[in-house]
């Protein structure tokens, strides 16, 4: 058993980010793993999310003002990446989002902090407890579907009346990895007649499992299969041809939800301005590709669009919306990476040999992290 000196100690800031009201562990988790390593919290960090301070003192952490987590921890853990004054010295490790950025990789880099970014954990069977893109798709699915509802003016479900009968609408995910088929299986649940498409072949069982219906294109159109459970990018030709297969589809919907992404490279254009023309006016497209350029090309980061009277929204925040649950999944995940790599030993072991720090470390220069058995 470690003395709590040997420990590692890890903080957990308030996010500062605008409109992000998650926080990265909460108290149960921190509960679960105080015997490991010891925790110090911004006070508020959770509140937003719904996790007041008595509960993480009552976990066994400690509450403290932020100054002293960038200046006492080992380990800092945050959602989002942080900014300059949010940084931890120089030889700390931080653990958070940001791994696409390559402006951030090279800051940090400079400023000697080990970044572990959540995005680098890799899509392994193994590591599938860690990973945060996951939970977080599934969340911003859903929260794509009630948002994209309440701007219809449809309902989604059929209803008979004695005022008549009310049609169901249609819906349509395009992009059914883990946002779209929650997205999928949520408009379902509302009563929608739904579809899926992607360019990945074993996304058709997976759309027809939940009762939703593939669109099917021409399979040289259509083809873009896995590297490693991700799409492969298309090239511009197929892209184009792709756009034109899906636009009538798109015509026959009231609700669209896009999804498509393919790692560190810009969001496939998927709906363009011809396409959006022959769309009816009154639908909603929510793109959910927004932050990486959009699947729609006039889709505006966090804004609404409306082109021919459909609305395009490009909503970035979905999972911070629902930030209860976002949290509870996000911490888990958290949680079962840092079990891993404490591993019970009241350090960090990152080991450039092991599959899931090896990706993490990403070659960073691990000389002078304290608590660090490298
Ligand atoms: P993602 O967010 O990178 O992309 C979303 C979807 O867009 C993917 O399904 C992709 O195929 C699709 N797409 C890309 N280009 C497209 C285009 N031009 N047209 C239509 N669709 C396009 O992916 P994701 O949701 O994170 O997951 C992708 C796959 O990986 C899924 O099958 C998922 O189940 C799998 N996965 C595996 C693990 C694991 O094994 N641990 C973890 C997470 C996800």
């Amino acid at each position: 058993m470690n003395t709590h000196k040997q420990q590692i100690v890890i903080g957990v800031p308030a996010e500062r980010a605008a409109r992000e009201r998650r926080v990265a562990l909460i108290p149960a988790d921190i509960k679960k793993l105080i015997g490991s390593a010891a925790f110090i919290i911004e006070s508020g960090a959770g509140r937003a999310a719904g996790f007041d301070d008595n509960a993480y003192v009552n976990a066994g952490a400690r509450i403290t003002a932020s100054r002293d987590i960038l200046e006492n921890c080992d380990v800092v853990v945050k959602v989002r990446p942080p900014a300059v004054d949010e940084t931890p010295r120089a030889g700390r490790i931080l653990v958070s989002l940001g791994g696409h950025d390559p402006d951030l990789g090279e800051r940090l880099r400079k400023q000697s902090v080990i970044h572990l970014a959540l995005e680098r954990i890799p899509r392994t069977t193994r590591a599938q407890a860690m990973d945060v893109l996951s939970s977080q798709a599934s969340i911003a699915g859903y929260a794509s579907v009630l948002e994209g509802a309440r701007a219809l003016g449809v309902l989604l479900p059929m209803l008979t009346t004695a005022a008549g009968t009310i049609k169901p609408a249609k819906m349509i995910a395009l992009g059914a990895g883990v946002a779209g088929l929650q997205a999928i299986a949520s408009a379902r649940r509302l009563g929608a007649v739904v579809y899926g498409f992607d360019v990945r072949a074993a996304a058709r069982e997976q759309v027809e499992s939940l009762g939703a219906r593939f669109v099917t294109v021409d399979g040289n159109i259509g083809a873009g299969d896995s590297v490693g459970g991700y799409a492969r990018e298309q090239s511009s030709d197929q892209q184009s041809l792709l756009r034109r297969a899906l636009a009538p589809h798109l015509a026959a919907m009231q609700l669209v939800i896009t999804t498509a992404q393919i790692p560190g490279r810009p969001a496939p254009l998927l709906i363009d301005r011809e396409t959006l023309r022959a769309m009816q006016a009154g639908s909603v497209i929510v793109d959910l590709a927004a932050e990486t350029g959009g699947n729609c090309e006039v889709t505006r980061p966090d804004e609404m669009v409306t082109v021919g009277g459909v609305l395009v929204m490009g909503p970035t925040d979905l999972p911070s919306l629902m930030a209860t649950d976002a949290s509870r999944m996000f911490s888990g995940n958290i949680r079962a990476l840092l079990a891993y790599l404490l591993n019970g030993s009241g350090r960090l072991n990152l080991d450039a040999s092991d599959p899931i720090s090896g990706a993490l470390l990403a070659g960073q220069n691990l000389a002078h992290a304290p608590g660090v058995a490298a």
